[in-house]
Parts: C-alpha cells; sequence; structure tokens
C-alpha cells in the first residue's frame, strides 16, 4: 500500500482534479478519507461564512473632523479677505489727511497747555493768556535750574 495521501493530493481530489491512483488510495484508506471529510465539513463551513455574513461597517469618522479641514480653509480664506481690505481697500478709499504744517502745531500746543496750566481751568481767564511754545519753554527751564524768569 501506498504512502497517504498529502494535503494538496486531498485538495485535488475534492475538486475532482486527483488521479486515478489518489482516488483509489483515498477509497481504500480510512485515515485518508477521515482527513478527507475533515476538508470537506471545513471547505463547507467556510463557504457558508463567506456567503451568508455581511460585510462588516465601514468607520463613519465623527461630522467635527470632517468638517475640520473645511473650516480651515475657510478661516484662512476669511483672514486672507480681511488682510486684503485692510490693506488694499481701506487704504485706496481712506483720505491721507495733509500734512500739518509747523504753525498749526504750535497753535494746538499752545492752547493745550493753556487748558493744562491753566489755574482757574479756563484758559482765556489765565492771567498772562495763553503761552507760547518759548513761553513754556522758558518757563520749564526755570522750574527745573530754580531761577527767576
Ligand atoms: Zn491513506
Amino acid at each position: 500500500m501506498s504512502s497517504c495521501l498529502s494535503d494538496d493530493a486531498l485538495e485535488r481530489v475534492h475538486a475532482d482534479l486527483g488521479s486515478i491512483a489518489e482516488r483509489a488510495h483515498l477509497a481504500g484508506c480510512a485515515a485518508c478519507t477521515g482527513r478527507s471529510r475533515r476538508l470537506r465539513r471545513d471547505l463547507d463551513l467556510i463557504t457558508a461564512v463567506l456567503r451568508d455574513t455581511r460585510e462588516p461597517l465601514t468607520r463613519v469618522a465623527p461630522a467635527r473632523r470632517r468638517w475640520m479641514p473645511a473650516a480651515i480653509g475657510l478661516s484662512t480664506a476669511a483672514l486672507a479677505l480681511l488682510v486684503w481690505v485692510e490693506v488694499a481697500v481701506w487704504r485706496a478709499v481712506t483720505p491721507v489727511p495733509p500734512t500739518m504744517q509747523p504753525q498749526e502745531v504750535a497753535a494746538i500746543l499752545s492752547d493745550v497747555s493753556a487748558s493744562l496750566f491753566s489755574v482757574t481751568g479756563d484758559p482765556a481767564a489765565g492771567e498772562e493768556g495763553p503761552l507760547s511754545l518759548e513761553g513754556m519753554a522758558r518757563e520749564v527751564d526755570s522750574t527745573l535750574t530754580g531761577d527767576e524768569p
């Protein structure tokens, strides 16, 4: 009696591809018949599972994670638009004030200092009237040095 069939030979016999000698051995060997029955049972189980089991569900990502790339893109676009409006549109629309003349600056500073250093709170009722820039400078200088103006 020849040696028992390999697993490959049993699979060939099961698929009706076995040789005459393999089929003859399987018909006369109890051990190979038992292995062939187990092989057929396993193949039937695998076939049933593949045929009857539902496909696994694919995991769906949470909604907020799906929207995160879109939210980041929209935020970036909004920021770029804001910067563009600030740089290009706003500067083009807003008129640039003319530069002030030194006399105007001196007059404004004189009014401000008269208001700040007025004793009565009313700059027009000051003892000496609004101070000029030179007067203010002399006053500050005399205060710091202690000399009388
Ligand atoms: Zn055998």
